[in-house]
C-alpha cells in the first residue's frame, strides 16, 4: 500500500512540476485505490466459463474431480510415501502405484507419466530414435500451435524426418518402401486441429502396427487428447480411445491427462514395457517428471473410471453428461431473472468440446441470448466483473453457453449480467 501511494505521490509530483497542476486530494486518492486492486488482480482468478468450450486451452482445459481436489489437499499438504516402500523401508517408486491405475484403465503392459503431452513426444524420440529416422505420414506432419511443430520437435530430438506418402494419400507399402537399418520409429499423430477432406487414402494404426512387428520397428502414436471411454454415449462423434490404440498393437501411445481424461495437466504414454524400461532410463525422465499433486490427482481422477457410476463426477463428463432439456429448464429461470431491457432469449446452441484434438466435434446445448447496446463493452465488463464471466459474442449478440456452467453458479451469473447491465 505504501508502495502505491509513494508512485501515486512521485506521479502527482512530476505532473506538477511539468504543467504546474497539482491533482485534487480525491483523484490522488482514486488513482491510488485503482493501483491497488489492479494488483490484487494480477494472479489467476476463477471464471465462469460461459463459452461452451468444454476443454478451452486458455481456460485451463480440465477441471478437477472433488476427489482429485481431496488427494492434491491430502497428499501435497503433508508427507507421503511418495518415493518409499512402507513395508521395506527402502526408497520406492514415484510413479508405482498410478501405473497400476494406468494399466487397468487401457490395457497396456506398462505406462510413465510426464509433465505434459509434448514432453512425452520429446522424451520417446529423444530415448528412442536420437540419431536415427523417424517415418511420418505427410498428412501428420502437423503444428498443434504454439511451439509445437512436428518437424521441430523430431530435430530437437535429434532425429531425422522421414515424410512418406502425398498430403492426401497415404498407403502402407509407402512405410515399407523406406525402411533401413537407420529407421527408428513409425510414428502416428492425431491431425488435431485440421482436416483432410475428398481424395483420401490412410493407413489403418493395426495394419501399421503390424507391419512395425514385421520389420522389427516400433510404431508410436500421439494421440492428443486420450479419452479412455467411448463418446458416442454423449451423442458425440466416435473419438479413438487410449485402449483401441493399445488393442490395435501400437508399440507406445502418448496422451496428455488434462483433455478428455479429465485430470492434472500430464503427459501420459502406455505400451510395451521394454520400451517404457527405455523410456525411464533416459535422463530426461527426471527433468519431465510431474509432482505429487499431479500424481495424487491424476490417480484419483483414474480411480473415477473403474466404476461406472463414479464417471460423472468427472466434471468434463458431468457437463457432457447433461441432457438438453435440464439446460432448457436452467435458462428459461434464469431468463426470467435477467433486466427486460437485455431482451434475454433462450437459444440453442453447439458447445464445443475442444482440447486441440476435437475443435470440430460439437454437442447440441443451450445459450442464454441477451442483446446489449454494445455487446463488446458488455462482454468486457462481465470479463472484468467479480467473479468473471467469459462468453460468446455472435452478430451482435452476448451469449452465455449453460453446458459450461456448473449448475450450482447460475445465481452468479445471473446477479454479474444484472450488474453488467446496470453500469451500461
Ligand atoms: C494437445 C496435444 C499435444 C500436446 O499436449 P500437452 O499435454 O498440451 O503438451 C500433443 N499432440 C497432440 C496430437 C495434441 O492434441
Amino acid at each position: 500500500m505504501k508502495r502505491a501511494i509513494a508512485e501515486e505521490l512521485a506521479a502527482a509530483r512530476t505532473l506538477a512540476l511539468r504543467e504546474e497542476r497539482i491533482p485534487e486530494y480525491d483523484s490522488v486518492r482514486d488513482a491510488i485505490a485503482r493501483r491497488l486492486s489492479a494488483r490484487e488482480n494480477e494472479g489467476l482468478t476463477p471464471l465462469l466459463n460461459g463459452t461452451g468450450i468444454v476443454l478451452h486451452t486458455n481456460l485451463g482445459r480440465a477441471p478437477l474431480a472433488p476427489q482429485a481436489l481431496a488427494a492434491i489437499a491430502e497428499i501435497a499438504g503433508g508427507y507421503s510415501n511418495l518415493e518409499f516402500d512402507l513395508r521395506s523401508g527402502n526408497r520406492g517408486s514415484r510413479y508405482a502405484r498410478v501405473t497400476d491405475l494406468l494399466r487397468e484403465t487401457t490395457g497396456a503392459d506398462d505406462a510413465l507419466v510426464v509433465n505434459n503431452c509434448a514432453a512425452a513426444v520429446l522424451l520417446i524420440l529423444e530415448a528412442l530414435a536420437n540419431g536415427r529416422e523417424v517415418v511420418v505420414a505427410r498428412n501428420q506432419v502437423i503444428e498443434i500451435g504454439g511451439a509445437f511443430r512436428l518437424p521441430d520437435v523430431l530435430r530437437r530430438s535429434g532425429a531425422q524426418l522421414v515424410e512418406v506418402g502425398t498430403t492426401n494419400r497415404v498407403r502402407l507399402s509407402d512405410f515399407e518402401a523406406v525402411v533401413t537399418p537407420r529407421t527408428a520409429l513409425f510414428l502416428r499423430s492425431h491431425q488435431s486441429n485440421y482436416r483432410i477432406e475428398g481424395f483420401i487414402e490412410d493407413v489403418p494404426p493395426g495394419e501399421l502396427a503390424a507391419l512395425g512387428r514385421r520389420v522389427g520397428v516400433p510404431v508410436v502414436e500421439d494421440l492428443g487428447s486420450g479419452a479412455l471411454i467411448a463418446l458416442e454415449r454423449f451423442g458425440l462423434a466416435h473419438e479413438r480411445t487410449v485402449g483401441e490404440a493399445v488393442r490395435d498393437g501400437l508399440s507406445l501411445v502418448a496422451f496428455s491427462g488434462d483433455k478428455l481424461l479429465g485430470g492434472p495437466q500430464a503427459g501420459i504414454v502406455v505400451g510395451s514395457g521394454a520400451l517404457i524400461a527405455r523410456l525411464r532410463a533416459n535422463p530426461l525422465v527426471r527433468a519431465l517428471r510431474v509432482d505429487k499433486a499431479t500424481l495424487a490427482a491424476l490417480a484419483a481422477t483414474l480411480r473415477l473410471y473403474l466404476q461406472e457410476e463414479t464417471l460423472a463426477q468427472i466434471p468434463l463428463y458431468g457437463m457432457l453428461a447433461q441432457s438438453l432439456d435440464a439446460l432448457r429448464a436452467r435458462a428459461e429461470a434464469l431468463r426470467e431473472r435477467l433486466p427486460s431491457e437485455l431482451h434475454p432469449r433462450v437459444i440453442e446452441s453447439e458447445a464445443y468440446v475442444g482440447g486441440g484434438t476435437l475443435p470440430a466435434t460439437t454437442i447440441r446445448s443451450i445459450a442464454l441470448e441477451i442483446a446489449p447496446r454494445d455487446p463488446d463493452a458488455f462482454a468486457e465488463r462481465a470479463r472484468t466483473g467479480e467473479p468473471a464471466l467469459v462468453g460468446r459474442t455472435e452478430n451482435q449478440r452476448f451469449l452465455i453457453d449453460l453446458r459450461t456452467i456448473p449448475p450450482e453458479r447460475d445465481d452468479d451469473v445471473a446477479r454479474i449480467v444484472s450488474s453488467v447491465s446496470h453500469q451500461a
